[in-house]
C-alpha cells in the first residue's frame, strides 16, 4: 500500500503529464484574488521609488550630527507625497515624515522621539549613522524586474504587489472545473428531513467548500444512490468537468461500487488505498483523460483526503506547481500511541502558549466524527513509521 507521501507524488506525476494546454484570460484586478498568473509581474519602477523615510524625524547629514547631542537648525518640513527640492545644507536638518522621499544631501533620519525641539533648534540624543531609517531607491526591487512570476497564486500579500505596480487588469489562466458527485442510498438533500436511519449531504457542500477554497470552481451533482446505471450516468455527466470527485461508494461493502463504474468505463486507477487512517479506500484514477478522485464518504475522511491529495491536483490544473503541505511543529501536551504502519491525522487543537506552539489531539469517534472535527482547527500527524509520542516531543500538524 502507499505511503500517503508516495501517494501524493503519484497524484503530481499523473496530472503534470495529464495537464491540458492552459487558457489565459485577463480580469479585473479586484476579481483575481486567488487567480493564477499567467505571465510575469514586473515592477513598473524602483521599489522604493525613491529613497524613503521609515520614520517620523528629521532628515539630516550623519556627519553633523556623529556624536550625541548635536544641535542643527529645522529648515523645513516634508510631508510624504512632496518632497524638498534642495540639497539639505550642513549644520541644517529638515523635518520628514514616514514615507517621505529624503532629500539629497541627508544621509540618516533621526526619530523625532529621539530630539529636543526648542523653536528651530534641534538637538539629537543619539549619535546618527549614514542610512538609519532610510530605506534606499531600488532596494526592493528595481524597474522592470521580475516581481511575481508566472505561475503564482494571487494571495492578499501578490494582489497589493500587482496593486502597487499599476496592474488593473492581470492575465491569468482559466480556473478548473470540478464537478463533486457524493453516493449513498442513505444520503438525502440537506433541505430535505432524513428518515431515521438516513444521514443528509455533508460531504456535498464540504467539498464545494473545499474546491473553492483551493481555487477551483466547484459544480456540485448531488447524491446518487448505489446502483450501477445511475452512478454510472452520473459518473458519465460529472467526467464532463475538468476534474471529478466523489465521496462514499469506495470500501469493501457490497454496494461500494464506484470503482466497478469506474472500471466499466475504462478508467485507469492508479490507486485505491492508502496507508493513512483516515481516509485509507481512497481512489484517485483518470477516466477519459480527467483526473477522477474517488474520496471515502466518513466525512473526516472525504475532507483529510481531499487536502492531502485533490488540493495538488487542483493547483497544478490551475497553472501553479503543487503547493507543499502546509506542516508546522508544535509540543504535544499529551502522550500519543497510535497503530503503526499507517500516517494518522487526528482533529486536534492547536495553540500559542507561553511563547511556543502547542497541540493535543481531541477525543473522537473516528472518521466520521464531523461534531470533533468542526471544533478541531487542526490535524495532529503521527507517522506511521512513529506511533508512539511523548508529552513534550514536537509533532507534526496541519493547522486547517
Ligand atoms: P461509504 O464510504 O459510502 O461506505 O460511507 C461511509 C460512511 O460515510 C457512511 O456512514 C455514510 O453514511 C457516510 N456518508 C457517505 N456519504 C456521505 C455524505 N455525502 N455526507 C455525509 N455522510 C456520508
Ligand atoms: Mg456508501
Amino acid at each position: 500500500m502507499l505511503s500517503f507521501v508516495e501517494a501524493r507524488q503519484k497524484v503530481i506525476e499523473v496530472i503534470t503529464a495529464m495537464r491540458p494546454q492552459p487558457v489565459h484570460e485577463t480580469i479585473d484586478l479586484p476579481r483575481a484574488a486567488g487567480r493564477v498568473l499567467a505571465v510575469p509581474l514586473p515592477a513598473d519602477r524602483d521599489y522604493p521609488p525613491f529613497h524613503r523615510s521609515t520614520r517620523d524625524g528629521f532628515a539630516l547629514r550623519s556627519m553633523d550630527a556623529a556624536s550625541p547631542g548635536a544641535t542643527l537648525r529645522r529648515v523645513a518640513e516634508i510631508k510624504a507625497g512632496s518632497s524638498f527640492n534642495r540639497m539639505v545644507p550642513a549644520g541644517e536638518c529638515v523635518q520628514i515624515m514616514t514615507g517621505a522621499p529624503v532629500p539629497a544631501g541627508a544621509d540618516a533620519v533621526a526619530m523625532i522621539e529621539q530630539t529636543k525641539i526648542a523653536g528651530d533648534r534641534v538637538t539629537f540624543e543619539r549619535a546618527a549613522t549614514a542610512g538609519q531609517n532610510i530605506v534606499a531607491r531600488g532596494s526592493e526591487a528595481r524597474a522592470g524586474e521580475e516581481l511575481l512570476a508566472a505561475g503564482m497564486r494571487l494571495g492578499y500579500a501578490e494582489m497589493a504587489l500587482a496593486a502597487q505596480v499599476g496592474a488593473a487588469r492581470v492575465e491569468v489562466f482559466a480556473t478548473p472545473s470540478v464537478a463533486i458527485l457524493s453516493t449513498g442510498d442513505e444520503v438525502v438533500d440537506v433541505a430535505d428531513q432524513p428518515g431515521p436511519f438516513q444521514v443528509r449531504n455533508g460531504n456535498g457542500i464540504a467539498l464545494e467548500t473545499l474546491v473553492a477554497r483551493a481555487g477551483a470552481r466547484p459544480y456540485q451533482m448531488g447524491n446518487a444512490v448505489d446502483e450501477v446505471a445511475v452512478l454510472r450516468r452520473a459518473i458519465e455527466r460529472g467526467l464532463e468537468a475538468d476534474v471529478l470527485i466523489l465521496s462514499g461508494g469506495v470500501s469493501m461493502g457490497k454496494y461500494d461500487l464506484v470503482e466497478q463504474v469506474l472500471a466499466e468505463l475504462g478508467a485507469e486507477i492508479f490507486f485505491d488505498a492508502v496507508a493513512i487512517r483516515p481516509g485509507r479506500p481512497a481512489v484517485f484514477g483518470r477516466c477519459r483523460n480527467k483526473p477522477v478522485f474517488g474520496l471515502p464518504g466518513n466525512p473526516v475522511s472525504t475532507m483529510v483526503t481531499f487536502e492531502l491529495f485533490v488540493v495538488p491536483a487542483l493547483d497544478i490544473l490551475s497553472g501553479m506547481t503543487a503547493r507543499p503541505l502546509k506542516i508546522t511543529g508544535a509540543r504535544l501536551t499529551h502522550p500519543l500511541h497510535e497503530k503503526g504502519g499507517m500516517t494518522h491525522f487526528l482533529p486536534a487543537r492547536l495553540d500559542w502558549v507561553n511563547g511556543q506552539a502547542v497541540v493535543a489531539a481531541m477525543p473522537w469517534q473516528g472518521s466520521g466524527d464531523t461534531v470533533t472535527l468542526a471544533r478541531a482547527n487542526a490535524l495532529l500527524v503521527v507517522p506511521a513509521e512513529r506511533p508512539d509520542w511523548e508529552t513534550g516531543e514536537w509533532a507534526g500538524v496541519i493547522p486547517r
